[in-house]
């Protein structure tokens, strides 16, 4: 029984730690970092970036995997280990070093460009850095091989195909788009004592620190900080930083963000510990790290059993602006729909619509069927016809998200992948659980995050996010179970 896959244990182990370094100076750059060390840690970055790049793609790296691929005395999880770990080299070394290098500045130009157009609301100055990306992105999924979009979806959704996603978005649609007109033929509940008067921020941080507790995020093995955009960030299975934002004027944003968070950090907080330094200590896909904080933040954190035992406390806090609120209009206030513009400030029924939009047009960018010069008519076209609105220009409009920018085609669909799995976890729990809402609505969180350990987390990436889902549910990836949960859930709360 002595074969080298200690050998490749120890390469790995190298590789997380260089992975955890520079999460770590991600997390401080969007932190505590000062502004002017903005050009040396792009240094720092690109120089940790390539040793990793060199210790992903060395030679003998290959040659370990090939012989451990052929090695008949590995066990099923080594075997998996193995298969993820040549799966990220061979992504690695298809794509050509010049490549990789003209894609990071090109990246580079373009993020400031997009800063300073979105600013400028000016999309003719972006448009040539947009023209670039998707050209070298063509060039990037010719090198990775097969379907081009299925190339680049691959990065953040292993396994996952265009082909299967367009009939899902469609069926989203189909069940969204009729949804969110009768809700807009509605009247919206009120929330005006929830937007607009001033919040203690010191008192809304302590709640959200209170909130990390209950629901389970480990403050021993993590931290929270606040920054402009929230995120979650892993240094090691022991080390994992959550951020938020805290406005004075509209609370909802600084819990729901925590929560949203929280859901991201206690997946990272909840693999195996037997696989930690392994290629299976890792969320399988994008979309099911998405579920996590999906599932807290909307189907836990939005639901009226969690405020039956979180609105006395809030009420505690915050006395003169919510002490007369009660209970059934608050959770309606935190359900409010409206099909607006910016997609992260969507709620979670028109939330579908603002990602489908970005799936069509990214396709069609990448294949060549749209031009960056039509973007701005295409999307304000499809924003029309999903959402009922346009914007008024283009930073609130295809300029308003950093992921083109940022060359990230292919990541937008994990969003709606995660809102899928996170309803169809969320129904097995409740299936599964005997009086799960009446264990929420005592705020006893803890029942079903030992639930999603047992199901999702520990797992880590032993299995597909698929086939985790399938086992955690018995069914399928289905939209099904998410579409049921909002017409159920909105029918109630708005009349229809
Ligand atoms: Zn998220």
């Amino acid at each position: 029984m002595s074969n080298r896959f200690p050998e490749l244990l120890s390469k790995v182990r190298e590789l997380k730690d260089l992975d955890g370094v520079l999460s770590l100076m991600g997390w401080d750059e969007e932190t505590y970092a000062p502004r002017a060390g903005r050009a040396p840690r792009g240094r720092h970055t690109a120089t940790l970036e390539g040793l990793r790049h060199e210790r992903l793609t060395s030679p003998a790296l290959g040659a370990l995997i090939e012989e451990l691929v052929a090695e008949p005395s590995l066990d099923d999880a080594q075997r998996t280990m193995v298969a993820r770990i040549k799966h990220r080299r061979d992504r690695a070394v298809k794509v050509p070093e010049a490549l990789v290098r003209a894609f990071a500045e090109a990246r580079s130009l373009s993020l400031a460009a997009w800063g300073d157009a979105r600013k400028a609301d000016d999309y003719a100055s972006f448009r040539p850095h947009l023209e670039t990306i998707v050209r070298l992105s063509r060039e990037r999924a010719d090198a990775l091989g097969g379907e081009r979009y299925d190339a680049l979806l691959d990065e953040y959704e292993p396994g996952m195909t265009k082909a299967r996603l367009i009939p899902i978005l469609a069926e989203l649609r189909e069940g969204l788009v009729p949804l969110v007109r009768a809700i807009a033929a509605k009247k919206a509940p009120d929330r005006s004592f929830l937007i607009g008067p001033a919040f203690d921020e010191e008192l809304q941080w302590q709640l959200t620190l209170r909130l990390l507790g209950d629901l389970g995020f480990d403050l021993e093995r993590g931290r929270q900080d606040r920054s402009a955009h929230p995120f979650t960030n892993t240094v090691s299975e022991h080390d994992v930083r959550v951020t938020t934002r805290i406005f004075a004027d509209n609370p909802l944003s600084a819990i729901f963000s925590t929560i949203h968070e929280a859901g991201h950090g206690m997946y990272e907080q909840g693999f195996d510990a037997a696989h930690h330094g392994t290629p299976l200590a890792d969320a399988p896909s994008m979309g099911i790290h998405e579920s996590q904080s999906r599932l807290w933040e909307n189907q836990v954190g939005r639901s009226r059993a969690f405020w039956s035992h979180y609105l006395p406390e809030l009420r505690r806090l915050f006395p003169a602006q919510l002490g007369g609120v009660e209970l059934d209009a608050f959770y309606r206030a935190v359900n409010v729909v409206e099909p607006g513009l910016i997609r992260v400030d969507a709620d979670e029924v028109t939330y579908n619509l603002h990602i489908l939009l970005r799936f069509e047009l990214e396709i069609a960018l990448l294949s060549g069927d749209l031009v960056a010069k039509d973007l701005p008519g295409a999307w304000n076209e499809k924003m029309r016809a999903y959402l009922g609105v346009a914007p008024p220009n283009d930073a609130d409009g295809c300029m308003q998200d950093i992921h083109w920018a940022w060359g990230a085609i292919g990541y937008f669909p994990t969003y709606s992948l995660g809102n899928a799995y996170s309803a169809q976890l969320m129904a097995a729990f409740v299936r599964e659980t005997p009086d799960a809402w009446g264990a929420i609505g005592r705020g006893n969180l803890g029942v079903l995050l030992s639930w999603l350990r047992g199901k999702v987390h520990r797992s880590g990436y032993l299995h597909s996010a698929e086939e985790t889902v399938r086992r955690a549910t018995g069914e399928a990836l289905s939209v099904k179970p998410l579409l049921e949960y909002l017409k159920k859930k909105y029918s109630e709360v708005y009349g229809l």
